[in-house]
């Protein structure tokens, strides 16, 4: 059979990178992430890891070759080695890589399986090597737990990129710590800037708003830099530490200039597809899944949706107040 056109949007950007959360729960409640008592979605809206297999198959066969599972925290999803076991028959079949983003929590169990699977590199999220700061922001997560997840992957052959968002007067100090651990450890580090997701006073969002050219003068100051040339079609920017040959990553959601370049949709676990993170518009996958057995019907469902990607998100963070906030979580969509 020949191969399906692939999926191209509006703005003649070929969709090749999928985002999946797997489930909206989580074991820990970052403050910047989720409420602290979360009302979770119940487990019938909920794609089945038979649903998310069909559902993520008929992506890879319209041109996908990157998968990101995500959430909440995949690795607390019930049986969720299915999954990555079921989507590691596409790798070199259509499917680059298969990834997820992790709190790090469950790695020291996973990440032996998880290589089995044909993950090569993981994120791992960790915003401070502070025990006591580490479960204030987390709520109810604990350092050493993901310290020991983290040395679990090292050891598993995963390599590990540490992204850290930048929280003002949270973990400012930490820059260097933490830029030193990763050199030491060989991880790769991003740094994100927050975003204006969920429930939260403007007051709130704009007191923990460390704007990452900040970050970026502060390591100029000690360092010299060289910028990289790589793009991956999302909101990153690279540089290389000339003194230790480091790669830092600048996450920056809320500067328009990467949307041109977009390459990437977001599942959600209830089967919506977000064609941009930062706006509402979504389509209903679920619907069109459970409709019909016929992929035919789900492929044109997400060929329409494709169709209605937007140019860019409107994110800004203006001096006085914050535009284009949208209400979901992050958890929602996946991070
Ligand atoms: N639980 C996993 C984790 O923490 O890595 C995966 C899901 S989490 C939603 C994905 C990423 O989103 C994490 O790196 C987290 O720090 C980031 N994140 C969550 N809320 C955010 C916000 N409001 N602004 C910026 N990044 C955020
Ligand atoms: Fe959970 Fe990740 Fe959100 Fe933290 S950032 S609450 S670990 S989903």
């Amino acid at each position: 059979m020949d191969a399906p056109a692939p999926l191209i949007d509006p703005f003649a950007r070929p969709i090749t990178y999928l985002r999946v959360s797997v489930t909206d729960r989580c074991d820990f409640r970052c403050t910047y992430c989720m409420a602290e008592h979360m009302q979770f979605l119940p487990k019938k809206d909920l794609l089945t890891l038979e649903e998310l297999d069909r559902l993520c198959s008929v992506f890879v066969r319209l041109g996908v070759r990157k998968l990101r599972v995500t959430g909440g925290e995949p690795l607390v999803r019930r049986n969720i080695m299915e999954f990555f076991r079921a989507m590691s028959r596409h790798l070199g079949q259509g499917l680059d890589e298969l990834t997820l983003t992790t709190n790090g929590s469950q790695l020291a169990r996973f990440a032996g399986e998880l290589a089995d699977c044909g993950v090569r590199r993981v994120n791992v999220s960790l915003d401070t090597l502070k025990d006591d700061r580490f479960a204030r922001i987390t709520r109810w997560g604990r350092l050493e737990q993901v310290m020991e997840g983290i040395a679990a992957a090292t050891s598993a052959g995963l390599r590990v990129k540490i992204n850290t968002v930048a929280l003002k007067g949270f973990n400012e100090d930490e820059l260097f710590p933490l830029l030193d651990w990763c050199a030491t450890e060989g991880h790769d580090l991003t740094f994100i800037e927050v975003m204006p997701m969920g429930e939260m006073t403007e007051e709130q969002r704009l007191g923990q708003y460390w704007p990452l050219s900040d970050l970026n003068a502060r390591i100029a100051e000690r360092f010299s830099l060289t910028p990289l040339a790589e793009r991956t079609g999302g909101p990153a920017r690279y540089v290389r530490i000339n003194e230790t040959g480091q790669k830092v990553g600048f996450i920056t959601p809320l500067t328009h200039n990467f949307c041109e370049s977009c390459n990437r949709v977001r599942l959600t676990c209830t089967g919506e597809l977000f064609m941009c993170l930062g706006q509402e518009d979504r389509a209903d996958l679920r619907a069109a899944l459970r409709a019909s057995p016929s992929d035919a019907d789900l492929s044109n469902a997400i060929r329409e949706a494709i169709t209605r990607k937007p140019k860019g998100h409107d994110f800004d963070y203006s001096r006085q107040h914050v535009s284009g906030q949208v209400s979901r979580y992050m958890s929602h969509t996946g991070g």
